[in-house]
């Protein structure tokens, strides 16, 4: 292993700083974490109350389609397989999400159902995924029924809800994660891998975290320490020779100077059950009734053999002071304003923005991941580079 190579600081020890932070400890830099929250692991943070695993900021799902991605988190925890699946409340049933053929057999006539499902079929092909926004623009009446159909009891309701916003003001890529899908196919992801680690993901990245060359220090601002003046980084009041990596929101880093990137907020209620079990499957999704989303039930997740449930309503809030910011509200005038703080940060040399916060978009752990590893890469490249020169 190398030695004394420069020192990292990574600003936030989610998915993008324990990743980056590891890789860069194995290939010798010294690393020292900042975490603002009391725990490691960011929104996938995992913790055990009355014997269930629960996901404090949300239910999180593992997928993915990248094998060096799943190879790599395997060095730190067992993984069990595990297809999600999702029923949503339409029309007081519970039908497969994504709407599927189930769906339409459930909430249709036999013979409504089989018309429908054969002009799916033949416009689209079998077991396809078409975006609600694509359905709605169908010239066959039939099928634009269908797609009025789901998108006012199925898309409409989650939305608005969900964003605090209509529909049309919602960004397309948003309106692509609601597809319909041509098949009886039931699983919520299509991924090749879709697995969870053993132990959750709060003991994952622990031992990801637990290497000689990275120090953490939790409940730690890092704009106490992490000063821009100019196109200079200060750390503590000296200049920083080394690099950051910055995995907050981007408007905070730069003082809001342009103004305030819109997220959106999550308020979580936890309610105990003495039953062993209450949903059907670990999420239902609320699309038309109730203020909140969606009620997960973790224990059918991990498994775990209690007499107790743990039920998790979601409500979405909008994204005040103090707020934690969940979700970017992708759209054209909240990128362009965030690609005026990106421009500022392009400038400042040794400083990495990266992340769902840091990069303002709506990424999954696989994608954060895979960019955390491209960036920690092309650190150890420049800097060997940098060595031999
Ligand atoms: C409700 C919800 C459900 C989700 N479900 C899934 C799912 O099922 N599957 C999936 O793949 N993805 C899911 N995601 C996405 C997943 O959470 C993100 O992809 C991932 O957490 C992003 O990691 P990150 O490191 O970029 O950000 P975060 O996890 O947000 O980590 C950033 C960290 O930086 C810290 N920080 C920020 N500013 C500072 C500062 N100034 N000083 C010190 N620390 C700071 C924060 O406290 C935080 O811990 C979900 C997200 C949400 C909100």
């Amino acid at each position: 292993m190398r030695q004394n190579l420069k020192q990292v600081f990574i600003i936030g020890a989610g998915v993008s700083g324990c990743i980056s932070a590891r890789i860069l400890a194995e290939a010798g830099f010294q690393v020292v974490i900042l975490e603002r929250r009391d725990h490691i692991a960011g929104n996938a943070y995992d913790y055990y109350q009355d014997n269930v695993l629960l996901h404090k900021y949300g239910p999180h799902l593992f997928h993915t389609n990248n094998e060096e991605v799943i190879t790599f988190l395997q060095w730190f925890s067992e993984f069990f397989p595990y297809e999600h699946r999702v029923r949503g409340e339409i029309l007081g049933k519970l039908v497969p999400i994504p709407f599927n053929f189930q769906s339409i057999d459930i909430l249709f006539g036999s013979e409504q159902a089989a018309v429908l499902k054969s002009k799916l079929q033949e416009a689209y092909g079998l077991d396809a995924q078409i975006p609600i926004g694509r359905l709605l623009q169908s010239e066959d009446p039939v099928i634009c029924e269908l797609a009025d159909f789901v998108n006012r009891y199925v898309f409409m309701g989650y939305t608005t809800k969900q964003w605090g916003i209509s529909p049309d003001q919602v960004d397309r890529s948003v309106m692509e994660r609601v597809p319909v899908r041509t098949s009886y196919d039931d699983r919520y992801f299509k991924d090749r891998f879709q697995m969870m680690p053993a132990e959750g993901y709060t003991a994952m990245f622990r031992r990801m975290l637990d290497h000689e060359n990275i120090a953490i220090r939790l409940g730690c601002d890092a704009r106490e320490f992490l000063k821009i003046e100019g196109n200079q980084l200060f750390f503590d009041g000296a200049r920083m020779d080394g690099f950051v990596i910055y995995t907050g929101s981007m408007d905070e880093l730069f003082e809001w100077r342009f103004g305030r990137l819109p997220y959106r907020s999550l308020r979580f209620v936890h309610e105990k059950h003495l039953k062993e079990k209450v949903l059907p499957v670990v999420q239902v999704n609320f699309p038309n009734r109730y203020s909140y989303t969606r009620i997960s039930e973790f224990k059918l997740l991990q498994r775990e053999k209690t007499e107790n449930t743990i039920l998790t309503y979601e409500y979405p809030i909008p994204c005040r002071d103090g707020d934690i910011p969940y979700y970017p509200i992708e759209n054209q005038d909240n990128r362009k304003l965030y690609n005026q703080y990106a421009e500022l940060a392009g400038k400042i040399p040794g400083l990495y923005c990266i992340g769902r916060l840091a990069e303002y978009r709506y990424y999954n752990m696989d994608q954060v991941i895979e960019k955390a590893m491209g960036l920690s890469k092309k650190i150890i490249e420049e800097e060997y580079t940098w060595e031999t020169n």
